[in-house]
């Protein structure tokens, strides 16, 4: 069975990855795929669901699991816990299934060194300017939170040069083309459809 492929995506909060990824998985009807469900220990937006957005849990059950090696990766991220199980991506990936990871900077760079077949996207707003109207638009974050995530932007962006591909999000719609694209090349590389079609090559290697 050909492996699915795994995909990073980070970008600073409120550059648009999460729908992004949302819109590419409404509109995709060939390669299945899904986004990992990551652990943090931050609190629930009202909107948020447990086991939906994230599993969440406290500091006591998150060092746990760190003790018992259940995390691909794992960092600190505004203060709070936030890790990927491998039970979220192993089953998936062994099914064909493409996952995407929407993590942070530090993730990517931990699962790109146990796992280098991964493609990393990183997705940048047009403009600081656009990035914290689009945070306050989005009314998840009070005001102070939204100060402290434009802070934090300029480091996670400093961070793009270690990323395959580079997304600049101002037209959504160009913005899902060039991620469905990036998946599409994926799909193409030599070692994914010499998997895909290795009986084909093997006839048209015979006499
Ligand atoms: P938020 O609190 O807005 O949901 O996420 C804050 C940041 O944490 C985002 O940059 C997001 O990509 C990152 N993040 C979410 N889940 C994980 C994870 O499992 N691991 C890491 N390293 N970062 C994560």
């Amino acid at each position: 069975m050909q492996q699915g492929t795994l995909f990073i995506i980070s970008a600073p909060s409120g550059a648009g990855k999460s729908s992004l990824i949302h819109a590419y998985l409404q509109q995709q009807n060939s390669t299945p795929a899904k986004v990992s469900i990551s652990h943090t220990t931050r609190a629930p937006r009202p909107s948020e669901k447990q086991g939906e957005h994230y599993y969440f849990v406290d500091n006591n059950q998150f060092e746990s699991l760190i003790n018992n090696d259940s995390f691909v990766e794992y960092a600190h991220v505004f203060d709070h816990y936030y890790g990927t199980s491998k039970t979220e991506i192993d089953q998936s990936l062994q099914n064909g299934m493409n996952v995407f990871l929407d993590i942070d900077w530090q993730g990517a760079e931990q699962v790109k060194q146990k796992i280098p077949h991964a493609k990393t996207i990183f997705i940048l707003p047009p403009s600081l300017a656009e990035l914290e109207k689009r945070l306050i638009k989005r009314g998840q974050d009070s005001a102070q939170v939204i100060a402290k995530r434009m802070q934090k932007a300029r480091a996670e962006i400093a961070h793009y040069t270690h990323y395959d591909y580079l997304i600049i999000n101002d037209d959504f719609d160009t913005s899902l083309q060039s991620l469905t694209a990036i998946i599409m090349v994926a799909s193409l590389e030599n070692e994914k459809q010499t998997e895909k079609y290795r009986d084909l090559l093997n006839e048209l290697l015979n006499d």
